[in-house]
């Protein structure tokens, strides 16, 4: 059998490349799907590492299927044609992957990325036939098998990379792809080698290059340490990626979850609400929305600070829990709160809901030992019932805004009309800017009577707004405008000015009247206030006896450190301090003693029903006790009959005033009605007052 011999099987790659190769291919393709996730501006280190991991498997099991061959002959390696070897594997490699691994590759991108793997497949096993010295005309005979090897490598590589690409990749599917590729690269090589003649014409002699052995223990050891590494690496990077996705998910949670109460926030709500519409688009029910919004929560922060304010919206994101499933409540932010409903019903259960919302939040909530009395306003808004889902909750806004403006613990279903009426507002709100400048704002003032004798002490200044369209508007519909449009603050300048120069007038007329002003709660935060009010008397050259202000019960009582302070130095200008609509708040008796005022005046309620209401009498009568205890005079406001003028007198109050007596007019108009020539007044008129209160004049 001279002549003729089979090719030596142990010419086929060792088992140490199949196991290198299977690595690299493991590695290789771990590292090409976070290529493909990557950001163009973040892959080229992962392509980069899938190149070094992929070029180092197929040089490896390239070359030491060579060393094979090579050492079974004492062939050495030429050191250029292996430089040529890893460098061919290498561009080959890097080019293939950078193909195949582009975002939506086509076709021919596809193609030419795996035959050029399938290039850098066999690359190693020819340069390395060439530096251990096989003749050209020797590897001229391999190129049928081959461009064999490359299909056979090009296309395990064209299936491998195929299955590892595919979305939710499972581990199993990506080592099948990994060793898909490993038996076609494995297959290939073999292809050449079992093709080369035997024994092998290897020219390179003992001495001329690289030993085969110490090629193949470093292709063995060092491209399983490299991608040893590469794997660590990988595995290493998992973990750090792992924890990112774990944080990235917490803030995700994060930014979905309202810190202080934990209930859902704005943006997850959104979501819920997006969810929904989709659900009424397709015919499955209808939605409603509830925007539940404290009554004066603000003051509760500032008067008994953040701490209990926090304490407070805890109390309330749990009342609401026991009402609705924790994933139909919200907190959109400060005190509002949102319940959502989805049904065949939803707006009639939002209605039904809304009523027990509003019973929940009066219940009194007891933070730090403290009773704090609260209520809620409540907006009910319907999709599709009331227009676009967009529009959802700017509708349930608008229904909450009417409660609130109701007075408060309430609850109001939207309704077109409400848009026009805050539309109103603005427009309201926009003459009242210009009310100031074209002197439509006039100060009416109403008597109030000594209640034993009948005569009149002074005279409260009410403010008028003579608008050129709508005729008189009451003080009851835009001072609120204007303590929230800030505006009070020049409006209350003004009625300051105006009360000292009608005061200075009258006395110029021989009237020296005793006026009272009204004073609002935003006015209190205004530092410079006593000092403007002392500039105004002293301008005027009006005695601070003469001046009272008044200020309403739950204005004084809403921030009690800034009332304390404000009375002190309103008292220290001179003049009196009123505390208005008593018995309308919840004031507390010890604070109220260490306050300098000098007069309550009962609240108009209470006044009211005195004459037929045992309860409202009981209170008339407490009050004025209470007000005796700590000193302080006692009015009675909104007198109406003789009925309740005989009882309050009663019962003790020193002053009175009302309709019975007069309503509030104008200046000149109460010039004659004091001067006894218009003949409306019902009780009797004493200059003697006047005479007392002359003295005091400056
Ligand atoms: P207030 O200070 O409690 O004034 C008493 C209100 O009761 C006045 O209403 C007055 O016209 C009304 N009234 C008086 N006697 C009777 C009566 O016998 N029967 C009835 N039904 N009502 C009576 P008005 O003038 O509409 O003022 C309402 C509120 O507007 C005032 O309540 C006060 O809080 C506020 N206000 C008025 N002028 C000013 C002002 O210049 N500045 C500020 N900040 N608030 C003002
Ligand atoms: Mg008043
Ligand atoms: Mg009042």
């Amino acid at each position: 059998m001279e002549g003729f011999s089979l090719p030596d099987l142990s010419a086929v790659p060792t088992l140490t490349g199949l196991l290198v190769m299977l690595f690299a291919a493991a590695v290789a393709l771990t590292v090409s799907q976070r290529t493909v996730q990557r950001d163009a501006t973040e892959r080229l280190p992962w392509w980069l590492a899938g190149t070094v991991a992929l070029a180092t498997g197929l040089w490896a099991s390239g070359v030491l299927g060579v060393a094979h061959l090579a050492m079974a002959a004492g062939a050495e390696f030429d050191v250029t044609w292996s430089v040529v070897a890893g460098l061919a594997t290498f561009v080959f490699a890097a080019l293939g992957l950078h193909a195949s691994l582009a975002r939506q590759p086509s076709m021919g991108q596809r193609l030419a990325g795996v035959g050029l793997l399938g290039a850098a497949t066999l690359a190693p096993t020819l340069s390395s036939l060439a530096a251990v010295g096989l003749q050209r005309s020797d590897l001229a005979q391999l190129s049928g098998l081959s461009l064999l090897g490359w299909m056979v490598a090009s296309s395990s590589f064209g299936w491998g990379m195929a299955v590892a690409q595919r979305p939710n990749c499972s581990r199993r599917a990506q080592a099948a792809a990994a060793a898909l590729i490993g038996a076609g690269v494995l297959a290939a090589q073999s292809l050449v080698l079992g093709a080369v003649p035997w024994p092998a014409p290897f020219d390179l002699a003992d001495g001329d290059g690289i030993g085969s052995h110490t090629l193949a223990t470093l292709a063995s050891v060092g491209a399983g340490e490299l991608l040893l590494l590469l794997a660590l690496a990988l595995a290493v990077e998992a973990r750090l990626r792992g924890r990112l996705d774990r944080a990235q998910t917490e803030l995700m949670a994060h930014a979905l979850r309202d810190e202080l109460t934990g209930l859902a926030n704005r943006s997850a709500f959104d979501q819920r609400m997006s969810a929904l519409q989709r659900e009424v688009d397709a015919g499955r029910g209808k939605a409603a929305v509830l925007l539940v919004a404290l009554d004066g929560f603000r003051q509760v922060n500032e008067s008994y600070g953040h701490a209990c304010g926090d304490a407070l919206l805890l109390e309330v994101a749990q009342r609401l829990r026991t009402l609705v499933e924790a994933d139909a409540l919200a907190r959109l932010g400060g005190d509002e709160f949102l319940l959502v409903l989805h049904g065949d019903a939803a707006l009639q259960e939002a209605t039904v809901l809304a009523a027990q919302v509003v019973a929940t939040l009066s219940q009194p909530c007891h933070i730090d030992g403290r009773e704090l009395a609260t209520s809620g306003s409540v907006g009910v808004a319907g999709y599709p019932v009331h227009g676009p889902a967009s529009e959802l909750l700017t509708h349930a806004a608008v229904a909450m805004r009417t409660a609130k403006n109701a007075g408060g613990n309430t609850y109001a279903i939207f309704d077109p009309r409400m848009v026009i009426d805050q539309r109103d507002q603005a427009e309201l709100l926009h003459d009242l800017r210009l009310a100031l400048v074209r002197s439509q704002l006039e100060l009416y003032y109403q008597p109030k009577v000594h209640a034993p004798s009948a005569q009149i002490t002074g005279v409260e200044a009410l403010l008028r707004w003579h608008h050129p369209q709508r005729g008189m508007i009451s003080p009851v519909i835009f001072i609120p405008l204007a303590e929230r449009s800030g505006l009070i603050n020049k409006i209350g300048a003004w009625v300051i000015d105006e009360a000292c120069r009608q005061a200075r007038a009258w006395r110029d007329q021989g009237l020296r009247m005793r006026v009272a002003i009204n004073l609002s709660a935003h006015q209190l935060r205004q530092r410079d206030l006593p000092q403007y009010i002392a500039d105004a008397l002293q301008r005027h050259q009006i005695n601070p006896d003469l001046l009272t202000c008044e200020i309403t019960e739950s204005v004084a009582m809403e921030d009690t450190e800034t009332t304390a302070r404000f009375f002190a130095e309103l008292a220290a200008v001179g003049v009196h301090i009123s505390i208005d609509d008593f018995g309308s708040g919840y004031s507390s008796l010890s604070y109220l003693r260490k306050l300098p005022a000098g007069e309550l005046k009962i609240d108009r309620s209470f006044v009211m029903d005195v004459a037929h209401s045992e309860e409202a009498r009981k209170i008339a009568a407490a009050v004025v006790q209470l007000a005796q205890a700590l000193k302080l005079k006692v009015v009675a406001e909104g007198v109406e009959t003789e009925a309740q003028f005989n009882i309050l007198r009663q019962l003790g109050c020193d002053e009175l005033q009302g309709f019975l007596f007069a309503k509030p007019m104008s200046a000149r108009a109460l010039g004659l009605w004091a001067a006894g020539d218009d003949g409306t007044r019902a009780v009797q008129f004493s200059e003697s007052l006047f005479q007392e209160s002359r003295s005091l004049a400056l």
